[in-house]
């Protein structure tokens, strides 16, 4: 069983400073981690580290750390505070790469220094671990942020075909809807940024078609930008009263409305995420979660594609609040939406369904594939070993995998995903049940039930 400090790091960040190391962990679906320390330093985050698979490479023909190179771009550096030289390295990285700096010093001055010299964020050892990997996704998703996502709404094929353009020559991703009455069809089948409207269309008005979007509660994050020749006041009052968020004249200059753009989606961005994650683990919450089902199902129509839904439940979870108490299970839970994330591809949807209950959508692919992926997720989640303070445990997951049918609706997807996971619970916990088949995988609680019969 490998040994892994899964919650509190009581390692602490002595370093050992006759020797400062250095070493880089990867994962390809997570930003680079380039830690620099003393060894002790390097395992504390080495544990950290390990239920999101990470994996390490010492990085060779370092000596001396007074002179650092440019760390490779998508890297966030984490660095050793009690290192003599800690500040003078991060001023040394420049501006370009995000910095950890940990360090037992947290005072205002010693902040200040440390802004000075670059550093995205002081974190007080012994480091958290849930908020160390917080702070990891925050300047990770930072680096890799996406294109914006814009939806042009605009009965006038060619004025709209020109916006697109323009937008799309700043490097945002332009869907054209020149049918407003199509809109809460469009908006349901993908995700967007921002919807950019036209106040004036034949018919109807960007302000129906607004308080039309708000009524839905799903789409009362998205914000709605109106572009009209309108620049009669109250009118624009009206837009904003009904949902608009902001707006903008046609003869507006494209540089100001390209960088308005920018910024409002930027800011939504922040907005959204507040609204549709889940404050303590960071993944989709419930809702968005079934919202983002409901859009591959569509897609799957179109594309035949098939994709799977898993449902992960933990086994006993009750035993650990229980026994450990609340905030050990919150941190629990934080590692395992963690360890999720990391196990699965990058486009891949990690979602907290419920309290101790997540939900994967596992993309273009099957539930025979999803099964081995799911069988050694459920396998490396039981050898973690945590730790609740008086003491040390272990837990495991029920999973039950469903995979979508061109002729399905989510609703069933998701029942189906249900049972199978409620079979495995019933089965005897800690294994991995694909809908639809009766065959029972092997597991430990298995392998002890049989030889207790
Ligand atoms: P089973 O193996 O059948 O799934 O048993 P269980 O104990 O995991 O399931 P049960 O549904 O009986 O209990 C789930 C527990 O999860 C009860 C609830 O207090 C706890 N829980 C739900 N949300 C949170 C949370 O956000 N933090 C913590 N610490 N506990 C939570
Ligand atoms: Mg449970
Ligand atoms: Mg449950």
């Amino acid at each position: 069983m490998t040994m892994l400090n899964a919650i509190s790091l009581d390692t602490g960040i002595e370093s050992d400073m006759s020797e400062p190391v250095e070493t880089v962990f990867s994962n390809a679906s997570q930003p680079s981690v380039h830690v620099i320390g003393g060894r002790q330093f390097l395992h504390s985050i080495a544990l950290i580290l390990a239920p999101m698979s990470y994996t390490s490479t010492p990085v060779n023909g370092r000596p001396h750390l007074a002179v650092v190179d440019e760390p490779s771009a998508g890297t966030i550096v984490v660095i050793d505070g009690s290192l003599p030289d800690a500040l003078e390295i991060c001023s040394d990285l420049g501006e370009t790469a995000p910095k950890i700096l940990v360090s037992p010093e947290t005072s205002f001055s010693f902040r200040a220094k440390c802004a000075q010299a670059h550093v995205s964020t002081v974190m007080s050892a012994p480091i958290d671990q849930a908020e160390f990997i917080n702070w990891l996704e925050y300047l990770g998703g930072q680096m890799t942020s996406q294109p914006a996502s814009i939806l042009l709404v605009d009965d006038d094929p060619l004025a709209s075909a020109v916006y697109a353009e323009m937008l799309r020559a700043n490097g945002m991703t332009v869907a054209v809807l020149n049918d407003p009455l199509k809109i809460i069809m469009t908006i349901e089948r993908s995700y967007f940024d921002l919807i950019i409207m036209d106040l004036q269309m034949p018919g109807t008005d960007g302000i129906e078609i607004a308080k039309i979007i708000r009524q839905h509660q799903n789409h009362l994050s998205i914000p709605i930008v109106f572009l009209s020749s309108e620049e009669d006041k109250q009118v624009q009052m009206k837009a904003r009263q009904f949902g608009g968020d902001d707006f903008i004249s046609k003869r507006a200059d494209l540089d100001a409305l390209v960088s308005l753009i920018h910024l409002r989606v930027q800011r939504a961005r922040v907005l959204r995420n507040l609204i549709e994650r889940d404050g303590l683990t960071g993944l989709l919450n419930h809702r968005r979660f079934k919202e983002r089902v409901g859009q591959e199902m569509s897609r799957t129509k179109r594309t035949n594609l098939q994709f799977c839904i898993a449902m992960i439940d933990v086994d006993h979870f009750k035993k650990v609040n229980d026994t450990w108490g609340h905030p050990v299970g919150d941190k629990v839970l934080s590692i395992l939406a963690r360890a999720l994330v990391g196990w699965v591809r990058k486009t891949d949807v990690v979602g907290r369904y419920g309290g101790e209950e997540f939900a994967v959508l596992l993309l273009d692919t099957s539930p025979d594939t999803i099964f081995e992926v799911m069988e050694n997720f459920r396998k490396h989640f039981a050898k973690m070993v945590f730790d609740g303070q008086d003491g040390k445990f272990s837990l495991t997951v029920s999973i039950g995998v469903a995979g979508s049918d061109a002729n399905g609706d989510s609703a069933a997807l998701f029942a189906q995903a249900d049972k199978a996971m409620y079979l495995a619970k019933s089965n005897g916990r800690d294994q991995v049940v694909i809908a639809g088949t009766d065959e029972l995988p092997s597991s430990p609680d298995h392998d002890a039930l049989a030889g207790k019969s």
